[in-house]
């Protein structure tokens, strides 16, 4: 069996990862998800009516993109940008959500629960639930909901009722706590929407199947640029969307390298960072068997990373499969490069990458130049850099923007 018929599959294992680790209550509305999916992707009005909301609702097909100045600074490969970040609401994420506010329709749901760290998802799944009707409850960790200011701002203003949660420590993992918890009581009308190919089967198989269209526009796409196909593909991995969205259609393609980057942080020698690969061990949780980085306890331990996105303990099944066997190549990026990248892509391109896809940007500038002027690497610009504004400004200490935080303050009161 090719790697593309194992990464998506009615049991949800992957060699010795992804399963269904929940509450007995959970297994048949797991099956009816997985059951509903399944049944979906095999109907044509479904797919059709799929791929006329890419098309135009949310701007698909995205450009790939030749770095020709890029390519020439660093002197070796000739290097593509697979712009996600050009998507209605700036990044790959709103491919899967689409996907699944279609399935939570087809099943007759009217309400959509979700989780959020940073706000990405949330804001994402809120887009979907205000075109298509649904009711939206999105949790959050209190110490999120206050830090996530803007994020929180947009999806009230787009209808959602955003829930602080404030058991634990007040972050991502007591919001998906409280999301199972909901879903548990609400069976019946909800629909819990995951955001990454993370979480119990079928989320990693269904996620993989609405993120692939990245990899089959690639396909399309450099094979008329260029008249050949990718030596290398490059996409960060925080739970491991974009990235398998950029691999999957190559996986079965021997000649075609593959490169996950991790956020290494301050440093992966220290505990600040959130390469899994690199110091994360096989566990079991939030449903599904993976690797994950774990404190002596074996809970998960917190993570450090510059980029919100990829700041999570885990990493997807599949993810871990294809580490395992070595299909995926992993590597990681510090925070101190990434910075350096993200301003390295804008200067010669004119192009700001989010934070999380700046990693991305980071493996290429060191690749490239090992590489000879007549192969290519294709990597995933997953999003737009504009969400980064605060992280950004703060980072390079700009005094300008500070000022200007302190004017907005005082005009404000
Ligand atoms: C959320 C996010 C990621 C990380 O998620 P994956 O599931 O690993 O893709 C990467 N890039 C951007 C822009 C994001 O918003």
């Amino acid at each position: 069996m090719g790697y593309r018929d194992v990464l998506i599959n009615r049991d949800g294992h992957f060699g010795k990862f992804g399963g269904r680790y929940v509450p007995e209550v959970l297994v048949p509305i797991m099956d009816d998800l997985r059951d509903e999916f399944f049944s979906a992707i095999k109907d044509d009005d479904f797919v059709s009516e799929l791929r006329s909301l890419y098309r135009h609702y949310i701007g698909r097909p995205t450009p790939l993109y030749h770095c020709k100045n890029l390519s020439d600074t660093l002197g070796g490969a000739q290097i593509y940008m697979k712009n996600e970040g050009l998507l209605h609401t700036g990044a790959h994420k709103i491919n899967h959500c689409l996907g699944q506010a279609l399935i939570a329709k087809r099943m007759g749901k009217k309400r959509v629960i979700a989780e959020t760290g940073a706000g990405q998802h949330g804001l994402a799944t809120a887009t979907v639930c205000a075109k298509f009707g649904l009711d939206c409850i999105v949790y959050m960790g209190a110490k999120d909901y206050s830090r996530q200011r803007p994020n929180v701002f947009w999806m009230e203003q787009l209808g959602v009722t955003v829930i602080p949660v404030t058991d634990g420590d007040q972050t991502l993992r007591d919001a998906i706590n409280a999301a199972l918890r909901d879903l548990i009581s609400h069976p019946e009308e909800t629909h819990y929407l995951l955001g990454t190919v993370c979480g119990p089967n079928p989320y990693p198989a269904m996620n993989t199947y609405f993120q692939k269209i990245i990899g089959e526009e690639v396909r399309d796409q450099i094979l008329a640029q260029t008249k050949t196909q990718p030596d290398y593909l490059v996409a960060c991995v925080g739970g491991g969307s974009n990235a398998l969205g950029l691999f999957y259609d190559f996986l079965d393609d021997d000649q075609v390298n593959m490169i996950g980057v991790e956020a290494g942080g301050k440093g992966v020698s220290g505990d600040e960072h959130a390469a899994r690969f690199e110091g994360g061990s096989v566990g079991v949780a939030e449903g599904f068997k993976s690797y994950f980085l774990q404190d002596a306890d074996g809970q998960l331990a917190s993570t450090h990373s510059i980029s919100a996105g990829l700041d999570y303990a885990g990493v997807g099944p599949q993810i871990a499969h294809l580490k395992e066997s070595g299909r995926v190549k992993f590597s990681f990026a510090v925070d101190e490069d990434v910075i350096k990248s993200y301003q390295l892509l804008a200067q010669s391109e004119g192009i700001f990458a989010a934070m999380e896809s700046s990693h991305a940007v980071a493996e290429v500038i060191k690749l490239a130049p090992t590489l000879n002027p007549d192969q290519i690497i294709v990597f995933n610009c997953s999003g737009r850099g504009d969400k980064d504004l605060f992280i950004v400004t703060r980072e390079l200490e700009d005094e300008g923007f500070k000022n200007f935080l302190s004017e907005q303050v005082s005009s404000q009161s």
